[in-house]
């Protein structure tokens, strides 16, 4: 039995930090796990900064429902789920995904949550565990499935190393270069190609 997990920002959908600094104008913001790989050193600049401009979880989520999924994204999650039970394993919080999540047709999502005061200030976050792609990757190969999974990222990689087949997305050239084992593809159709070329099934159909 297969399985596919694809991280969700910057394979699915644009990079929603990204998106909020550019509506905000804070390039400081800009910063996601491409630049610093230690999620919890990011995260606490992440908050710092948010706290420094009294910005609030509502301020991000309206920059948020103005996002669409990454083009041609729709199309490849449809493909994919006709041919794999489909997991998007991301570091984003449930707060940020879900109208991502609608226009995706509602994939199964593990990520984490944000701790929110009354007045809508992140106060912090409380990630669901350690190494948290890793781990559900194990625990669905515990399930007995063969594990194909996507990524573009420095948070993926132990993701892709766990899976028995891993597989690099618009990556850029310094995690390519750091991760040559993993083939490097840049757009939907090669992807497709890519799950088709890991699979251990006769996908062409
Ligand atoms: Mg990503």
């Amino acid at each position: 039995m297969e399985l596919a997990c694809l991280d969700l920002e910057g394979v699915l959908i644009p990079e929603i930090w990204i998106a909020f600094a550019e509506e905000t104008g804070i390039d400081e913001l800009k910063a996601t796990t491409r630049d610093i790989p230690d999620y919890d050193q990011l995260m606490q600049q992440r908050l710092r900064i948010l706290d420094a401009h009294g910005l609030t979880l509502p301020q991000i989520q309206d920059t948020i429902s103005r996002l669409t999924p990454l083009e041609g994204a729709v199309e490849f999650v449809d493909w994919l789920r006709e041919r794999f039970q489909l997991v998007i394993l991301s570091d984003t919080f449930y707060e940020f995904a879900q109208p991502l999540m609608r226009q995706l047709g509602f994939p199964t999502l593990l990520c984490h949550k944000l701790n929110v005061d009354e007045q809508g200030r992140i106060t912090g976050y409380t990630l669901r565990q350690r190494d948290p792609k890793r781990q559900s990757v194990r625990a669905l190969q515990l399930l007995n499935y063969r594990v194909i999974a996507a990524g573009d990222s420095y948070n993926d990689t132990t993701m892709l190393t766990q899976a028995e087949a891993g597989i690099l997305f618009h990556a850029p050239e310094n995690v390519i270069r750091e991760f040559p084992q993993f083939p490097a593809v840049h757009n939907y159709e090669d992807l497709k190609q890519a799950f088709i070329a890991a699979s251990n099934r006769d996908l062409s159909l």
